[in-house]
């Protein structure tokens, strides 16, 4: 087993001044730390009943699908808006660093009752898995777990998630 604190970079004042912005790009481009990061991602699904896994564009992508693979189950994109060329439903969300921003999922995607995880690489404010998760409910599925590779605690996205309804929920590391 490998140290995965070893594999972020931190980039202080990025994208402005006084953030510290956690870049996974070192553990991506390492076979056996993403391997490792996956498989744990994995584990923690395993008694959750899942049906399908679900990521937010772009690094959920990153996350979600060697995940789905290894799970053997399908993987739903959640897309940035005006992306998806069928019938999707939306969710509108405020950013960390201010503006809004839109997620759709094809409206077929997700089937009444399905359990879906929700991944991503980095949990800071919970906007980005609430407006995911706002959708899959809208579609009737069920969200099964939460889980990220990287949670930043100072911004309390878990109680934000869990004030939305308590899901099992799995971080690989806190900063
Ligand atoms: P939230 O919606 O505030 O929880 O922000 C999480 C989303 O923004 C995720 O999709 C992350 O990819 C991205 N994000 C925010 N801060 C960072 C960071 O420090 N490193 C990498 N991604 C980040």
């Amino acid at each position: 087993m490998v140290d995965l604190h070893n594999y972020i970079a931190t980039v202080k004042n990025y994208p402005e001044p006084g953030i510290s912005f956690r870049d996974i790009s070192p553990l991506m481009g390492d076979g056996v730390a993403y391997r490792q990061a996956i498989n744990a991602i994995a584990d923690f699904a395993k008694d959750l009943n899942v049906d399908l896994i679900a990521g937010p564009e772009s690094r959920g992508f990153i996350v979600g699908s060697p995940l789905a693979y290894t799970m053997g189950i399908g993987f739903v994109p959640a897309r940035k808006g005006g992306k998806l060329p069928r019938k999707a439903i939306q969710s509108t969300y405020e950013l960390e660093y201010g503006g809004v921003n839109v997620l759709e999922i094809h409206e077929d995607a997700i089937q009444p009752g399905q359990r879906v995880l929700i991944v991503d690489d980095l949990l800071a404010t919970g906007g980005t898995i609430n407006a995911t998760r706002e959708i899959i409910e809208k579609l009737g599925g069920i969200v099964a777990g939460v889980a990220f590779i990287i949670e930043l605690n100072d911004l309390n996205g878990r109680d934000k998630i869990m004030s939305s309804g308590e899901v099992p929920f799995l971080s690989l590391m806190t900063y």
